[in-house]
């Protein structure tokens, strides 16, 4: 594995992004990292990355994850990102590759439940165990079979049956940044992005009020709690 393909694809004269070029690489003993990252670019889509060799294998979802098990979700894989990038949360200048605003939407560990990551990878089945702040529980991504050039890029993830299944909408429910608590627009206004492209990629006007009094009530429940 290597960040050739990432590190050609982009420009850090002007990008923001990690150059996956430091030195002090993270030694690949202990938990394995997991994230998402929410990303309003052309499309919005989620970014989800597993640590694997000392990158960060990678799968773009255009709906994101789905809680229920009957829902499959298309991932299309793309090139390895380094580890550093599981952090990055800002804006990609327009024009440039990936331009638009980047949210670390969850995080955590996973772990395989296979003994041999590669051959699950390589027979396009790897079973897992997310332990993240949203998504947690079993999964599988599956490789299906896709067209022309994207033909063995392409997989499904999919929700295991577990006491995580569940038939919320994760996506409109918790739209926020597990690092700063914020929403798309908001990072693009903190960090000099388009505003108004950002906010095309969080929740409407009215479920947003929701998520706004949900967050009113567990802030509640923590203080009667104390
Ligand atoms: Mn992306």
């Amino acid at each position: 594995m290597s960040l050739e393909k990432y590190q050609k694809k982009r420009n850090f004269q002007i990008s923001p992004e990690p150059s996956g070029k430091s030195l002090d690489m993270k030694s690949s003993e202990g938990p394995l990292q997991y994230v998402i990252q929410k990303h309003r670019a052309t499309q919005l889509h989620y970014d989800f990355r597993l640590e694997l060799n000392g990158v960060l294998l990678s799968w773009a979802i255009p709906k994101g994850p789905s809680l229920d098990p009957s829902i499959k979700r298309l991932a299309m894989q793309v090139e390895d990102h380094p580890l550093e990038y599981g952090g990055f949360e800002g804006v990609i200048p327009e024009g440039e590759y990936g331009g638009g605003t980047v949210m670390v939407w969850d995080k955590g560990e996973w772990t395989p439940e296979s003994d041999d990551v590669e051959s699950a990878l390589r027979k396009g089945d790897l079973k897992f165990t997310l332990h993240g702040k949203k998504l947690q529980g079993s999964w599988v991504l599956v490789r299906t079979r896709g067209f022309g050039s994207k033909a063995d890029k392409s997989w499904l993830l999919i929700k295991h049956r577990d006491k995580f299944a569940a038939e919320k909408d994760i996506e409109e429910e918790e739209p926020r940044s597990v690092l700063s608590r914020r929403l798309l627009a908001d990072i693009a206004r903190d960090e000099g992005g388009n505003v108004e492209k950002a906010s095309t990629g969080d929740p409407k006007e009215g479920s947003r009020r929701l998520t706004r009094s949900a967050d009113r009530e567990s802030t509640r429940k923590k203080r009667v709690k104390r």
